[in-house]
C-alpha cells in the first residue's frame, strides 16, 4: 500500500511538472530542472528505495569509484568480457560486489554451474577418466571399469592417467583441457566471428563437460563445489534449470530422473546443514526447444509428476537452447497447454527474446511467454522493442532475468553500454541478475554480471539503491513460498547490514 501511495504521488508530481512545462515559455528554470531529473532517477530500479546514512555514505563512496572507472581507459564494460576480466577483477567496484550479498541466483543451468578448472584439475584427475580427441579438435570424457567402446565420433579413448604419465608438461595439457570446457579464448573476435560459430563452441562445451558431470560420483561433488562457489560470492539461494540428464556409474550402468532429483535433494540440504545461512536450490525442469511436440508433450506430462512428487525441489518448466535454431513457444501450444488443460499448476520460467532477429516467429517468443503465464523471462533481451509486452510483464510482475555477460559472448550486444537492460532499468522494470553459464564463460557466482550490470548498463545512474533492490529482486521474483520468501529476506537483511557496518568502518 505504501508503495502505491508513493507512486501516485509520483505520477501527480509528474502531471504537475509538466502542466508547468507547458505554461512556461522562454529560457528554461534551473530547479524544475533539477526536479525533473530528480523525478526522472526515482523511476529507476533501486529510486525509490531509501538508503540508511550508511548506506547513503557507502553509495557516495561507490558513485566516487565508478566516475574514476568510467574515465578509465580501457574502460571494461565496453570491451568483452574475455579481454575485461582481468581489469574487472582489479576494480574496487567488482572487489565490494564480491563481498555484496546479492540473494539469490535465478538463471543458472546444472552442467555449467563450476569453475572449469576445477573439473580439470580435480574430476579428470580421478580413476578410470577416460578422454577421447574428437573430430574438430574438442574432447570427450569417460569415466569406465574398462576400455570404452569406440563411439561414431570417438574411435579411440585413452586413460587419462596413463596419457598423463607420458607428457613432459602435463600443466600445459591441463590448461587446454580448461580452454576446451570454457569459450574462454584471448581473441574472441577472431575466434567466433558470428553468433553460429560460438553457439557451435557453446554446444560442443557442454558435450565436453557432460561426461565428467553425469558420472554419478562427480555428479554429487559437482553440484556440491558449485554451491560452494556459489556461497563463496554471497549468494543464498539457486534456481537451477536442469534437464536432469541421466547419469551413470564406472560398469556403464544408468540411473533414472529420481535418482538425479534426489541427489539434488541430499546435496542441497547436506550444504545447507553445513552453510546455515544457505537456503537451499530448487529446480526448473528443462527441454531443449529443437524437440518434437510430442517429446515436449511427454517431457511436460513429467514434470507434472515430477513436481507432484518433489513439490518442494521442483519449481517449474522451461525450454532451453538458442531461439533462433530452435522451434517458436508456440510452435508447442499444445504441449504447453496440457497443465492448464488437466487443471494442475506447473509454473514456466521460458527463456524469451533472447534474439535480434526482430519481427521473426522466435521473436514472438516474449509475447507467448506471457500468454502461457510465465513466472519469469529469461533474458528478455528483446523486451524493449515490444512496448505492449514490456507494459504486460511490468503490469504483470513478470521479472525478467537479465544475464549480460552471456549475451554479449553470445554475440548479442558489444558494449555492455548499449544492453537494452538498460532501458528496463531505468523505467524500473522488475529485473534480476544472473550469470547463465558461468563454467563456460569463466565467471563465478554473479559478481562479474553484477559488475556489468552496475557500471557497464547502470552507468552513472544506478547506485546503491539499484544495487540492493536488484538483490532484493532476486528473492522476490524467486519460485519461493511467501514463508520462506520471508525468511531468506530476513537472512539477506541480516548480511546485508553487516556488509553495510562493515565497509563503513
Ligand atoms: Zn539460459
Amino acid at each position: 500500500m505504501a508503495h502505491r501511495i508513493h507512486s501516485s504521488w509520483l505520477t501527480l508530481f509528474s502531471m504537475m511538472a509538466f502542466a508547468f512545462i507547458n505554461l512556461c515559455s522562454g529560457a528554461p528554470n534551473p530547479h524544475q530542472r533539477e526536479m525533473l531529473k530528480r523525478q526522472e532517477a526515482s523511476r529507476q530500479t533501486g529510486g525509490s528505495v531509501t538508503l540508511t546514512p550508511r548506506e547513503l555514505q557507502l553509495s557516495a563512496y561507490l558513485h566516487k569509484l565508478k566516475v574514476k572507472e568510467m574515465a578509465s581507459v580501457p574502460f571494461p564494460p565496453s570491451m568483452h568480457y574475455f579481454k575485461a576480466r582481468p581489469f574487472i577483477q582489479q576494480s574496487a567496484i567488482f572487489k565490494l560486489l564480491r563481498k555484496m550479498p546479492k540473494g539469490a541466483a535465478l538463471h543458472v543451468h546444472s552442467s555449467v554451474l563450476a569453475s572449469a578448472e576445477w573439473l580439470v584439475r580435480n574430476v579428470t584427475y580421478r580413476p578410470h577418466c577416460y578422454i577421447c580427441f574428437a573430430w574438430g579438435g574438442s574432447v570427450r570424457f569417460l569415466f569406465s571399469d574398462g576400455q570404452p567402446y569406440p563411439r561414431w565420433e570417438c574411435l579411440y579413448w585413452q586413460l587419462l592417467e596413463s596419457l598423463r604419465a607420458g607428457m613432459a608438461n602435463p600443466d600445459e595439457f591441463d590448461n587446454s583441457l580448461v580452454r576446451n570446457l570454457t569459450l574462454f579464448t584471448e581473441d574472441p573476435e577472431a575466434a567466433y566471428p558470428s553468433q553460429e560459430s560460438v553457439w557451435a563452441r557453446f554446444d560442443d562445451a557442454f558435450l565436453a563437460i557432460s561426461g565428467l558431470v553425469t558420472y554419478a560420483p562427480v555428479f554429487r561433488d559437482y553440484l556440491y563445489q558449485s554451491l560452494e562457489e556459489f556461497y563463496g560470492d554471497n549468494v543464498m539461494y539457486l534456481e537451477i534449470r536442469s534437464g536432469l540428464s541421466k547419469t551413470y556409474e564406472l560398469d556403464g550402468s544408468i540411473h533414472d530422473k529420481v535418482w538425479s532429483l534426489k541427489a539434488y535433494q541430499d546435496v542441497s540440504a547436506k550444504f545447507s546443514a553445513e552453510h546455515p545461512d544457505f537456503l537451499g536450490i530448487r529446480i526448473i525442469l528443462s527441454s531443449h526447444r529443437i524437440q518434437s511436440v510430442s517429446m515436449i508433450k511427454a517431457a511436460v506430462m513429467d514434470a507434472i509428476e515430477m513436481q507432484k512428487n518433489f513439490p518442494e525441489l521442483i519449481a517449474g518448466f522451461d525450454l532451453v537452447g538458442r531461439e533462433d535454431d530452435g522451434r517458436p513457444l508456440w510452435y508447442f501450444r499444445e504441449a504447453l497447454s496440457l497443465p492448464a488443460d488437466l487443471g494442475v499448476n506447473l509454473p514456466y520460467y521460458f527463456h524469451a527474446g533472447e534474439t535480434d532477429l526482430e519481427g521473426t516467429d522466435v521473436d514472438a517468443n516474449l509475447l507467448d511467454a506471457l500468454l502461457f503465464n510465465s513466472s519469469r523471462i529469461g533474458h528478455g533481451y528483446a523486451l524493449p522493442h515490444h512496448p505492449l509486452v514490456k507494459e504486460l510483464s511490468r503490469k504483470k510482475g513478470v521479472a525478467v532475468e537479465v544475464c549480460p555477460i552471456s549475451n554479449q559472448v553470445l554475440k548479442l550486444v558489444s558494449d555492455m553500454r548499449n544492453h537494452p537492460a538498460a532501458v528496463l532499468m531505468t523505467e524500473g522494470h522488475p529485473v534480476v541478475i544472473s550469470s547463465d553459464d558461468p563454467t563456460l564463460f569463466g565467471t563465478s557466482g554473479l559478481s562479474y554480471d553484477f559488475y556489468e550490470a552496475f557500471v557497464g548498463i547502470g552507468g552513472l545512474s544506478a547506485n546503491l539503491g539499484t544495487l540492493k533492490e536488484l538483490a532484493m529482486n532476486s528473492i522476490k521474483y524467486s519460485s519461493l513460498s511467501p514463508v520462506l520468501k520471508k525468511a531468506l529476506l530476513d537472512m539477506w537483511q541480516k548480511k546485508w547490514d553487516k556488509f553495510i557496518s562493515d565497509q563503513c568502518q
